[in-house]
């Protein structure tokens, strides 16, 4: 049995991760900040069972994923999905107008925990036959892709978690770990709003797809959920 580590599984893309991962069989370690309130996820772990464990973590709390880590030590990762993000309040990102305290707040989320969860999860996941890492970017994290500007906070914090991935890719090639990166399209999530323009399960089911048919050839790329490959 396959096993996927997903952050931000509460609800969201990571909730229809765990859901369709739990579907297919796989053990799913579902993190969230407050198990307590994750009403859909507490409801998928009675549906599955042991093949559905819920743990808390805020991925800002660094000592939390030390600790979650030492936790799951004998734990083997398949897949550790980087799904946990943030997009501060759209004004707080516009020129003019850049809450510096919420770039820095954004900064840990999406870029200082991807990686911070790789360094305390390694070794789980070099014990793995898959030895995947899978990092949720944007495409507006693309330096390429930005014909509009603004939106300053969430674009820098992605598109350094891009770089963040592409580091990872070479440093662990030695290992056969595979880091790729995922553009899970524009998504009717809280996120992504009502008016986006596809559900998650279309996105999910696009990038599991994507994770089936990566090689080692594919670490380092950024892929969207169709598959295309996205520019820098
Ligand atoms: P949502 O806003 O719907 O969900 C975000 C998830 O991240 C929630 O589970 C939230 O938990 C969690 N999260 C936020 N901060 C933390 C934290 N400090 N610790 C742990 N979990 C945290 O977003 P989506 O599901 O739409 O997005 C998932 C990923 O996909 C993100 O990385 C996002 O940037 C990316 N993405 C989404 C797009 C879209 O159109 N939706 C487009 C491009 C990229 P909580 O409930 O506790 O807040």
């Amino acid at each position: 049995m396959n096993t996927a580590l997903i952050t931000g599984a509460n609800r969201g893309i990571g909730l229809e991760f765990a859901t369709q991962y739990a579907r297919d069989g796989w053990q799913v370690i579902a993190c969230c900040r407050q198990p307590e309130r994750a009403t859909k996820l507490n409801h998928l772990a009675d549906q599955y069972g042991a093949s559905v464990l819920i743990f808390q973590l805020d991925v800002k709390e660094l000592h939390q994923i030390e600790r979650l880590s030492k936790k799951l030590s004998e734990t083997t990762i398949d897949l550790l999905i980087n799904n946990a993000g943030t997009y501060p309040p759209a004004s707080h990102g516009e020129l003019g107008h850049i809450d510096y305290s919420d770039w820095l707040e954004a900064f840990k989320v999406n870029t200082l925990a991807p990686l911070k969860m790789v360094e305390a999860f390694v070794e789980q996941i070099n014990r793995s036959q898959l030895k995947t890492v899978a990092i949720l970017t944007s495409k507006m994290g693309s330096i390429a892709d930005n014909q509009r500007g603004g939106s300053y906070i969430y674009r820098s914090s992605k598109a350094a978690v891009n770089m963040v991935a592409k580091s990872l890719a070479i440093d662990l090639q030695p290992r056969g770990v595979i880091s790729v990166l995922l553009h899970p399209g524009w998504v009717q999530t809280d996120m992504g709003g009502p008016g986006a323009l596809i559900s998650a399960e279309q996105s999910v089911t696009g990038m599991r797809k994507v994770l089936r048919q990566i090689t080692q050839a594919d670490s380092g790329k950024f892929f969207a959920y169709d598959g295309q490959a996205i520019p820098w």
